[in-house]
C-alpha cells in the first residue's frame, strides 16, 4: 500500500501548477473520481472541486463527516505576452522573496512540454497592490512580473514553476519542485483510494481550491457562497514551513493554528483523539501537536466564515522552494513516512464519525476533568482548616 501511495504522490507533485492555473492538478483529480464508483465529483462555479464518498448503505453516525480541504496551487508563474521570439513575460503569483529570482531558472509547460526560460528581468508591483497582498511583507514582496529568455514559444496562459528537476528520494525524503500543497493533495487520494477499497461506511468529503498562494482566493469564494458543506468538521491540510520544535520525521502535524488564528479547539482535540487512539493501535504511527505560525492558512477562513474547522500539516524543508541555507531557489522537501502517517490519520478520520461523538467540546476531556474533581475536591475540604 504504501509503495502505491508514494508513486501517487511522486506522479502528482510532478505535475503543473500555479495560482489560477490548476487545471493539470484538477484533470488528475477528476480522473482519479472517474475511476472510483463511490467517488462523485461537482465543481463550484470558481473551479474549487468537491469529491463526495458515498457508502453503498446508509449507516447511523455518532459524529459529523469530515471535509478534508487542500489547495491545487504553488506559487508561480504565468505566460501573459510574447515580447519577441524568445522572450517571454510572466506574471508571479505567490510570495517568494525578491532575492531569489535574478538570473534563476525557470520552465514553462506548453505544448505539452517543459521549455525551459531564464528570468533577466523583474517588474516590481505597484506600492498600492503590495500593501494589498496578504503575502507581501514590504521590501521584500516579489515582483509582479519577469521577462525570461526562452528557447522556444511559449502559449499565452501556461504555468510556470522554478527550473528544478522531477521527484527524487533519498532517505525518507522527497524532493520536489512542489510539496505545498500537492502533498497534502496527494494524502487525501490516498485516503479517498483507502476508504473505497474498503468500503467504509461513512460519508467524507475532500475540497480542492484554486489559488491559495495569492490569499485563499478559492476556499474563501467558496465559504461566502456556501458552496463548502457546513455539517462537516473541515480539516485544511497543508505543508507548512518547519519550524524549530518542529521534526521532519517526527509525524504529521495537528495544528491548533497560524500566524493569524486559533482554530476550533473541539475540532483540533477531535483529531487529536482519533490520532492517540491510532497511535495505540498502530505503533509506526506518530503525530505532534503544534502552532505553526510560519504563515497563515486556509483553516482561520473556514473558521472566520463559521466552520468548525482544524488543521493538519507536514512539516516542509525549503519553503516555497527558498534553500536559506543556499540562498538560492531548490526543491521543496518531506520527509516520506510523515506522509503515510498522514495519509493513515486520514483514513482513520474519515471513519471516525462511525463510533465517535462532535458536540463541539474536547472529546473525554469532560468525564477526565470530572473524575479528578471527584477524587481531589473531598481532600482539599479535609484538609483545608489545618
Ligand atoms: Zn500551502
Amino acid at each position: 500500500m504504501s509503495k502505491q501511495q508514494l508513486a501517487l504522490l511522486e506522479e502528482l507533485v510532478n505535475l503543473p501548477t500555479a495560482p489560477f492555473v490548476e487545471t493539470h492538478v484538477a484533470g488528475f483529480i477528476k480522473t482519479f473520481v472517474a475511476k472510483r464508483k463511490s467517488l462523485t465529483l461537482s465543481s463550484d462555479r470558481f473551479g474549487n472541486l468537491l469529491v463526495r464518498y458515498q457508502p453503498t448503505q446508509k449507516t447511523k453516525l455518532a459524529g459529523r463527516p469530515i471535509l478534508f480541504a487542500a489547495h491545487m496551487d504553488h506559487p508561480g508563474f504565468v505566460a501573459t505576452k510574447m515580447e519577441s521570439k524568445d522572450r517571454v513575460r510572466a506574471d508571479f503569483r505567490g510570495w517568494v522573496r525578491m532575492s531569489y529570482f535574478k538570473g534563476t531558472k525557470i520552465q514553462f509547460y506548453s505544448g505539452g512540454r517543459w521549455v525551459p526560460a531564464t528570468i533577466e528581468k523583474t517588474i516590481p508591483q505597484k506600492a498600492s497592490k503590495a500593501t494589498a497582498s496578504a503575502r507581501s511583507f514590504g521590501a521584500d514582496s516579489p515582483p509582479a512580473a519577469v521577462i525570461a529568455k526562452t528557447r522556444a514559444p511559449i502559449d499565452i496562459g501556461s504555468p510556470g514553476m522554478w527550473g528544478l528537476p522531477d521527484a527524487t528520494f533519498r532517505n525518507h525524503r522527497i524532493h520536489a519542485r512542489v510539496c505545498d500543497d500537492i502533498a497534502g493533495l496527494a494524502g487525501i487520494l490516498c485516503m479517498l483510494d483507502a476508504i473505497c477499497r474498503k468500503k467504509s461506511r461513512v460519508p467524507t468529503y475532500a475540497f480542492f481550491t484554486r489559488a491559495e498562494e495569492v490569499g485563499f482566493a478559492g476556499a474563501l469564494a467558496a465559504v461566502s457562497e456556501k458552496t463548502v458543506p457546513k455539517k462537516t468538521i473541515v480539516v485544511a491540510v497543508e505543508c507548512s514551513k518547519a519550524l524549530p520544535g518542529v521534526g521532519m520525521g517526527d509525524g504529521p502535524v495537528l495544528r491548533v493554528g497560524d500566524k493569524a488564528t486559533i482554530f476550533t479547539p473541539a475540532a483540533t482535540a477531535y483529531c487529536q483523539v482519533v490520532a492517540d487512539e491510532l497511535a495505540r493501535k498502530d505503533k509506526s504511527f506518530q503525530y505532534q501537536r503544534k502552532l505553526m505560525d510560519g504563515g497563515t492558512c486556509e483553516s482561520t477562513a473556514y473558521c472566520h466564515f463559521g466552520y468548525e474547522a482544524t488543521g493538519i500539516c507536514l512539516p516542509l524543508a525549503n519553503y516555497h522552494n527558498m534553500d536559506e541555507s543556499k540562498k538560492k531557489i531548490g526543491p521543496e522537501s518531506i520527509d516520506t513516512r510523515d506522509f503515510l502517517n498522514l495519509a493513515k490519520w486520514f483514513v482513520a478520520l474519515a471513519e471516525s464519525p462511525l463510533t465517535l461523538k462532535y458536540d463541539g467540546s474536547h472529546p473525554g476531556l469532560d468525564k477526565r476533568l470530572n473524575a479528578l474533581l471527584k477524587t481531589n475536591r473531598p481532600i482539599l475540604a479535609r484538609t483545608a482548616a489545618r
